[in-house]
């Protein structure tokens, strides 16, 4: 994570879009700040006896729409200011595609990557016990982000039932299936990001079949993007990376080689039959689409002048710097925003919510089918107040996205 600070540069995008929305300035004043948010210290015991406190939060920003919804990160670099930037791209996402939820996030300082399973667990548990009282079915719902997985939502929510006194499947999303989780929510961010690619590609005049495409980060969305893309859409995968560096092709990886390499190894870097390259060299690749897949900020004034890319689709949240966008607009060059391209994973986690509810569980094509009509009927409407008012995309997202924030606050009396 750079020095570029997420929650300054969200305020500025919700700013862009007050005037057309006729945002009075207590109004916005309102929407800039979080309307709650739980600090707390987290004692683990590690493995060799020790005990050791870790930094946690949870940031509930705005329940206008409904409950709060937002994922948790385990991340070395978090601090509470992204969190806060994340809890507010939450809220706009879940509004822009028409999700009965408001935006949360939660976070907890630590590096998963240094620590065993039984730490990373007990470390999981104690978050729980620590925001139970705040969290819950109908009123803040977490789920996995940066370094968490469907086996540690399992763990939380098995914490929170205990402590609850009843199985509560609805408490958490992004479970195993085999507990309360829904089919298609694993490749849900990846799968409809790529719808949004799809329509913008028809758009844009890009030619999906062979279109070369680079991908940073190979997490669970990543890794999952550089998958479908090539294997529902025809695509040719060239670079990907990973925190520990990029590798590239030019005649395209072999992804399942990849994936089978990278579980084996810990990293794609080394890849035989493709070259190392640096994860600064990826994002400045001359390919048609460019998915930041990975952490906030890799965009900047930095190195935005020397991206090439013919369109940008940020499957990552806040990957593009709010001045990065502005100079990388003005050179024409699209970018499908965050709001809009990786509302994938929450929303099909707001149909696991559903199915909990329900005590159903929907097969995959139902899943699939449903989250592609929401991608797509959010696309049209990003896209179409675009061209209408003659903005970039992400200013038409928020408007959208801001407006019925706005209406329902209106609507509760708040304002
Ligand atoms: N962490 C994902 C996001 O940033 C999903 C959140 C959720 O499913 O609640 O959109």
């Amino acid at each position: 994570m750079s020095e570029q600070n997420l929650f300054e540069d969200v305020k500025k995008h919700l700013c862009s879009c007050s005037a057309d929305l006729q945002v009075t300035p207590n109004l916005e004043a309102i929407m800039k700040m979080p309307m709650r948010e739980l600090h707390v210290s987290i004692p683990v015991r590690m493995d060799d006896g020790s005990i050791r406190a870790f930094a946690g939060f949870r940031v509930q920003y705005n329940d206008a729409l409904g409950p709060t919804k937002g994922g948790i990160r385990f991340h070395p670099d978090e601090t509470i200011d992204t969190i806060r930037g994340l809890a507010a791209i939450m809220t706009w996402k879940c509004a822009l595609h028409n999700l009965p939820l408001g935006g949360a996030k939660g976070g907890v300082i630590c590096n998963p990557k240094k620590m065993s399973r039984g730490e990373i667990e007990r470390l999981a548990r104690a978050y729980i016990q620590a925001v139970c009282h705040f969290i819950g079915p109908d009123r803040d719902i977490p789920a996995p982000d940066v370094y968490t997985d469907a086996s540690m939502m399992a763990w939380m929510m098995d914490e929170y039932s205990k402590i609850v006194q009843k199985t509560t499947f609805g408490v958490i999303t992004g479970k195993p299936v085999s507990l309360g989780g829904s089919e298609g929510r694993e490749d849900a961010t990846a799968r409809g990001g790529w719808f949004i690619i799809r329509e913008a590609a028809k758009d844009t005049g890009i030619f999906l079949e062979g279109a070369r495409v680079a991908i940073q980060g190979f997490g669970n969305v990543g890794a999952n993007a550089a998958l479908i893309g090539q294997e529902l859409f025809s695509c040719t995968v060239v670079a990907v990376s990973d925190s520990r560096g990029g590798i590239y092709s030019r005649i395209g990886l072999d992804i399942r080689a990849l994936l089978a390499y990278k579980e084996k190894t810990g990293s794609v870097t080394d890849f035989p039959g493709a070259e190392n390259i640096t994860n600064d060299e990826l994002l400045e690749l001359e390919v048609d689409i460019l998915i930041p897949a990975a952490l906030e900020n890799v965009i900047t004034l930095d190195n935005a002048s020397r991206i090439k890319a013919r369109l940008i689709a940020e499957f990552a949240n806040g990957p593009v710097s709010s001045d990065a966008d502005a100079l990388l607009h003005s050179r024409g060059m699209p970018i499908l925003p965050d709001i809009l391209c990786n509302g994938g994973g929450v929303i099909v986690s707001y149909f696991e919510m559903v199915q909990n509810f329900n005590l159903d569980h929907w097969d995959a094509e139902e899943v699939n089918q449903r989250l592609e009509k929401k991608m797509v009927v959010a696309y049209k409407a990003v896209h179409d107040l675009s061209f209408k008012n003659n903005v970039p995309m992400r200013q038409a997202g928020y408007t959208i996205a801001v407006g019925r924030v706005v209406k329902a606050m209106k609507s509760r009396g708040w304002v």
